[in-house]
């Protein structure tokens, strides 16, 4: 059989057995998939044996490219002693030298602030990190005597993953409108999307209206809320939001006056995405619970992050008869290999000096937004650190969108695609989420390509 009969083969057995996440599959089955074959640094190989520059990091995770040679070594390493253990009744060297290295990592980000992250609790994703935070949140008010806290409050346009509880606080109405029947009640204030305020107003004279909606509910129904649940700085899937500065400042502020917790999660601003290595830091919040996954293996492994204070922790220590343990647990929590995958990749912060060699690419990534921004198309591009997001509209001035039917974003992507740049569009919004890593060619070349695909496209 030749090399094109084996990819034809792949292929048609693609169309056969997998159902592909968020993907109608009757477009799926009519389409030519990519296969990913291989990767190196900023790119991937695909089955024909072309190559693709990664202009969002496989899915916001490839912090530092594809085969870094320190991460790959640190796995095979880890493999000659073991691959899996679990910390249910048992622990393992390699979640242990990673939980130490994180609280580590959050005393340098947020050293000399109020509360400090001391605690590490583990899981596999990003929603199940979600998952872990409701839970923390809601039993800890259970064991200090409040038991009507059983709601969250959250943003529109929030993201937090797929799992039931994760879909509850979410505010996409696109993804999560179908579910609502299976879903418990939560209260939701306006997002801070100053391109689109929900409350009609302009940043100049708002006054932060969005946040007294957010007081408004808290001051009714804060003995009903555990905690409110945000993206920090940038609400991601809900479009790449970036929120305006003071907004995190005063979400904290609210949560404090209110007796909430603040759950705050990073999964995908986590790890330098945004120029810090925690977006809280932009406003110098701590949080009480934080949830990291996305970057915190640079993709190698699903592992996931619940860190939370001494306060949190504390409440759950009883005799065990009194039942205050916290009753969750995943078979993979505390992967070894997912572990040492992690303690190599943040040594990478350090030894590459991922924050200071990112600002320049910072730069210019705001300088050809910029540029892109005055397209007839273009109706707002919003970034922080090395996350972008770039919304078409049909009509720059009503900001009357293109519908969403047209798939106007994914026409952008596929225009991208014919020059050998993978993206994958929210909606109408473009975004560029490369690895922290790429060179300042790679990026120049990755923004060309969006701005000629963009262009094309909306012709
Ligand atoms: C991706 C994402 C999640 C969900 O993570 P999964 O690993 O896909 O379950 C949760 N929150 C945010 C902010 C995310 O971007």
């Amino acid at each position: 059989m030749s090399y094109l009969d084996d990819i034809k083969n792949l292929v048609a057995s693609d169309k056969k057995y997998i159902w592909h996440p968020f993907t109608q599959m009757k477009e799926w089955i009519e389409d030519e998939p990519i296969i990913i074959t291989e990767g190196r640094d900023c790119f991937l190989k695909d089955a024909n044996g072309k190559w693709y520059l990664d202009g969002v990091s496989s899915i916001w995770v490839s912090i530092h490219g594809h085969r870094k040679k320190e991460i790959d070594d640190a796995i095979k390493n880890q493999l000659d002693k073991i691959a899996h253990s679990s910390l249910l009744g048992l622990s393992n060297i390699p979640s242990i030298e990673l939980a130490k290295k994180l609280i580590r990592l959050t005393d340098k980000s947020f050293a000399g602030l109020n509360p400090r992250l001391s605690k590490v609790f583990y899981s596999d994703n990003g929603s199940t990190a979600v998952e872990v935070s409701l839970k923390m949140a809601f039993q800890y008010w259970i064991h200090k005597g409040k038991k009507n806290k059983t709601s969250f409050l959250s943003l529109k346009n929030a993201y937090l993953g797929d799992t039931i509880g994760a879909v509850s606080v979410g505010g996409i109405d696109i993804f999560h409108e179908v579910f609502r029947p299976l879903l418990f009640k939560t209260y939701k204030a306006p997002s801070p999307y100053c391109y689109n305020c929900e409350l009609s107003k302009t940043p100049l004279e708002c006054s932060f209206a969005c946040l007294n909606e957010m007081e408004k509910i808290l001051e009714r129904h804060s003995d009903e809320i555990a905690a409110v649940i945000i993206e920090p700085i940038v609400q991601a899937a809900g479009g790449m939001i970036v929120w305006p500065d003071g907004y995190l400042n005063g979400v904290r502020y609210l949560c404090d006056k209110y007796n909430v917790l603040l759950i705050a999660d990073e999964v995908a601003t986590g790890f330098g995405r945004t120029g810090k290595m925690f977006a809280c830091e932009h406003e110098g919040v701590v949080p009480d619970i934080m949830c990291l996954s996305k970057g915190i293996t640079n993709g190698y492994m699903p592992l996931a992050v619940t860190l939370t204070t001494d306060k949190i922790y504390n409440a759950f220590l009883g005799e065990f008869k009194d039942l205050k343990t916290f009753f969750h647990g995943h078979s993979y929590t505390g992967n070894p290999l997912a572990c040492a995958a992690a303690i190599a990749s943040i040594d990478l912060f350090e030894k590459e000096e991922i924050l200071k060699n990112m600002q320049p690419k910072i730069a210019i990534l705001r300088d050809k937004l910029r540029e892109i921004a005055d397209l007839p198309s273009i109706g707002d591009v919003r970034n922080k650190g090395l996350i972008a997001g770039i919304e078409l509209v049909k009509n720059k001035s009503t900001k009357e969108p293109y519908p969403w039917e047209e798939k106007m974003g994914w026409k952008v992507a596929y225009k991208a695609r014919e020059e050998g740049v993978l993206i994958r569009p929210l909606g109408n919004v473009i975004v560029i989420m490369p690895p922290l890593s790429i060179s300042l060619e790679n990026l120049e070349r990755l923004l060309g390509v969006i701005k000629g695909s963009i262009i094309s496209a909306t012709r």
